[in-house]
């Protein structure tokens, strides 16, 4: 597996690293150097590897976005969420012994589910994943009472790991499911992807790549090995980007359209 961008640990403290707190922060996650993996506390292991981020600010001149092509979404095929889980270290979760399959499977962090839509007059079912929107407006950022969920200038809605409170306001008000809460103290982590008992996460668009001046994500990069081609990222402000050229040769919808967020994620074929 390719490796992105892992900014160096830079303290103890694995939230630290994280969440931007300021607005010069959130353009980009931290300085890397070299290939580490760092014990920084009593079973908490943190890996990193070499990267260099960009060093311009974060502008409105770009707008990030997802198109899915539910026609060539694969019933089956979880190249995209096995992608997630390795690119934000997600897959670095552990069961608690005592808990039950089950019940895991309903706690542990999630930033892309597939989904099954079914026409209830036709019962066709359409496959498609489904993460974070990246609403313009987005009420998890209306009703997080601490300002950790934010939106960047450049679209991306994420959480300041700083900040959050763990209330979880923002998962009750997100009407895509699209937040995951940190249940357990977490023993192994990427620093690139800090995360902590208490708070809430979900898709950023990898970010940590947009920083590095990448122009893929885990996801899109991960269908395309894997041959179906059913997401493409971009900027959505971009007349020239292939996301738009796509949503100007095929219809598109928003899902829950009725809401007016004007997500950053499209999906064709439903
Ligand atoms: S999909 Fe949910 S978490 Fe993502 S921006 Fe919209 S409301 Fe917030
Ligand atoms: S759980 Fe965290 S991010 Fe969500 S509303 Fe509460 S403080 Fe904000």
């Amino acid at each position: 597996m390719k490796e992105h961008h892992e900014p160096t640990d830079r303290s103890t403290d694995p939230a630290a690293d994280s969440a931007p707190s300021d607005s010069g922060r959130r353009a980009f996650m931290g300085v890397a150097a070299g290939v580490t993996a760092a014990v920084v506390a009593p079973g908490v292991v943190l890996h990193s590897v070499t990267a260099a981020p960009r060093s311009e600010a974060v502008t409105s001149d770009v707008r990030w976005g997802l198109l899915i092509d539910t026609a060539k979404c694969v019933d089956g095929c979880s190249a995209c969420v096995d992608a997630c889980d390795r690119e934000n270290g997600l897959n670095l979760q552990h069961k608690p012994a005592s808990a039950s399959q089950e019940h895991w499977d309903d706690q542990k962090a999630v930033w892309i589910r597939k989904v099954q839509l079914q026409d209830n007059q036709t019962g066709r079912v359409t496959n498609l994943p489904l993460m974070c929107q990246h609403c313009e407006h987005p009420p998890c950022v209306d009703v997080c009472p601490t300002g950790a969920s934010f939106k960047r200038a450049d679209g991306i809605v994420m959480v300041d790991r700083h900040t959050c409170i763990g209330c979880r306001y923002c998962m009750m008000a997100c009407p895509y499911k699209a937040r995951s809460f940190i249940h357990k103290a977490v023993d192994e982590q990427l620093t690139r992807v800090p995360r902590g008992k208490g708070c809430v996460e979900s898709c950023n668009l990898c970010v940590h790549r947009r920083d590095f001046g990448e122009d893929s994500t885990a996801c899109v990069d991960a269908c395309r090995e894997a041959g179906h081609e059913a997401i493409v990222f971009g900027d959505l402000k971009d007349p020239e980007s292939i996301i738009r050229k796509h949503l100007a040769e095929m219809a598109s919808r928003q899902i829950r359209e009725d809401l007016s967020l004007n997500t950053g994620v499209r999906y064709s074929g439903i």
